[in-house]
């Protein structure tokens, strides 16, 4: 039931597989459930189902309305639907590691007490019970999580910062806004699991001290939007929410904020002054969040991903976390694939798997066997990464050595018909429509710079035009306010480093 498969009419599915066990008389045997993103999106709709005599669990693929007779048949002789079966032991689902998300494609999102009877909640309950906020905060300082937003600050440090902060009010803001082209993992999070985001976020306010929390989301996330909300109603109602936790002495509550689907609302001073209803417009730093945050108080701000992860974390241990990964890159990543590749959707893999294992194990290759030509991470603040890179493994460092960046987790894979120089232009001009205007490198850089790439993807550029796209994006990157401005240029400087010939061919007296 989440955007991928809705846009398939899965709400009518599952309406129509519900009516169809209720007129067979079958739903003292068989309970029917909606659930969130399982991950396959190439492959949706998808069905599981557990079959409680001996355990066992059939998994289907590409099913509609037209096969809910099927599926009523299936449950009367127990003979699995043959010709609509997903093969689970393919590298898609085996060479995945679950962390953020264990829940979705498992969980009613819309059901709290699922997401009880899966241990949620276990790690609250846990930590106001047995843990002091030092123990939390040492959990998470211990595990090396660092921030999944893109930057990859340590979340331990964070956290400590602000727990060490005297104020009357400090803040936990969730940043939901993911506007990255192809980017669409936290999304499917909200959409499949939003308790584990609430969850997440009151043990921060337990840790750092502090009693509010913001969701902030972008609009056009209706899913995500409505199952938060839904989340939070129930969350109250049981008591984890809004009041003190049983007789722990701590009180936590939470609200959405939505957003006007700007991008520059994901850089953090950008999204807390939309937050206070002021435009969405970044500032310079210091002061960090950390000290004059949300309303001038202290402010932990996290993404959807990385307070996605906390749940776990308290539940087995920050040393658990530690081992899983690399030494520096601890934990896992959820990526969201598309382009040109076969299996298009979500996935999660432990930090330092190779790029090439991800594409080619995971996702399946490239669609109708095309040669791979770049992948692009960290949508518009990235870079294009050839073919002849791709084992190098997936942490933050490594990425960042060769011109890229991990980003939130969008990964776009281009065959051989792709222009470098075209989906250079393409994310600058992203950029430059999504600049906020208030300083000149950024404004007016952007617009140039478009400008240029204009240029060479006609074959009219100069030579000249080649070293002033180079220096433009230079003073552009160093002289900008914020990580839009600063980042902006790395597409292009990355296919200049490995596609330089694709500009070169562009310039008209070569
Ligand atoms: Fe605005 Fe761009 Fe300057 Fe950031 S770098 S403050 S987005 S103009």
């Amino acid at each position: 039931i989440g955007s991928s498969c809705a846009s398939l009419n899965s709400e009518e599915f599952l309406k129509d597989l519900k009516k169809e066990v209720s007129n067979n008389n079958l739903e003292k045997r068989c309970k029917v459930k909606g659930v969130g993103c399982n991950g396959l999106c190439s492959e949706a709709i998808m069905v599981s189902h557990y079959h409680k005599k001996g355990n066992r669990e059939s998994f289907y693929s590409k099913v509609s309305s037209l096969d809910t007779a099927k599926f009523i048949e299936t449950l009367n002789s127990d003979t699995p639907i043959e010709e609509k079966k997903c093969d689970v032991s393919q590298p898609f689902f085996t060479r995945q590691k679950k962390i953020v998300l264990e829940n979705a494609g498992v969980i009613d999102p819309d059901d709290i007490d699922d997401y009880i009877a899966y241990d949620g909640y276990l790690a609250l309950y846990t930590a106001l019970d047995e843990m002091t906020p030092q123990d939390v905060l040492n959990e998470i300082s211990t595990s090396g999580l660092r921030g999944r937003g893109g930057g990859g600050y340590p979340t331990g440090l964070k956290w400590e910062a602000v727990s060490k902060v005297e104020a009357e009010q400090k803040y936990i803001v969730c940043n939901g806004d993911e506007g990255d082209p192809g980017a669409f993992m936290d999304r499917a999070i909200m959409e499949a699991d939003p308790h584990k985001i609430i969850e997440g976020m009151a043990l921060a306010g337990y840790a750092c001290g502090a009693t509010k929390g913001y969701i902030y989301v972008r609009a056009e996330y209706p899913i995500a939007v409505q199952k938060l909300n839904k989340a939070i109603k129930q969350a109250r109602l049981k008591g984890i929410l809004g009041n003190q936790i049983a007789d722990s002495g701590f009180s936590f509550d939470v609200e959405v904020r939505l957003g006007g689907g700007a991008f520059v609302c994901g850089e953090a001073t950008a999204l807390i002054a939309s937050i206070e209803g002021n435009r969405g417009n970044p500032r310079q730093k210091p002061p960090h969040l950390s000290d004059y945050g949300l309303w001038k108080f202290p402010t932990v701000l996290n993404n959807v991903e990385t307070f996605a992860n906390i749940a776990p974390i308290i539940r087995n241990g920050g040393k658990w976390f530690k081992n899983i990964g690399t030494e520096n890159s601890s934990g896992t990543k959820v990526f969201a694939l598309s382009g040109h590749i076969k299996n298009t959707g979500l996935v999660e893999v432990p930090m330092g798997i190779t790029l090439r294992e991800l594409i080619f194990d995971i996702g399946g290759g490239l669609s109708n066997n095309a040669k791979l030509k770049a992948i692009q991470t960290g949508g518009p603040s990235g870079g294009c990464i050839p073919e002849e890179l791709l084992d190098i493994p997936v942490d933050y460092e490594s990425l960042k050595s060769i011109g890229s960046i991990m980003g939130s987790g969008g990964l776009i894979v281009m065959d051989e018909s792709s222009n470098m120089v075209e989906v250079a232009r393409f994310f600058m001009d992203f950029c430059q429509s999504e600049s906020c205007g208030r300083c000149v490198p950024c404004r007016v850089g952007t617009v140039e710079l478009t400008a240029l790439l204009d240029k060479f993807v006609k074959k009219e550029a100069s030579k000249s035009d080649f070293e002033l796209l180079k220096q433009l994006c230079e003073v552009v990157k160093n002289s900008s306010l914020c990580g839009l401005g600063q980042t902006a240029p790395n597409p292009v400087l990355s296919t200049i480093k490995y596609f330089e010939n694709e500009y070169l061919e562009g310039i008209k007296d070569a």
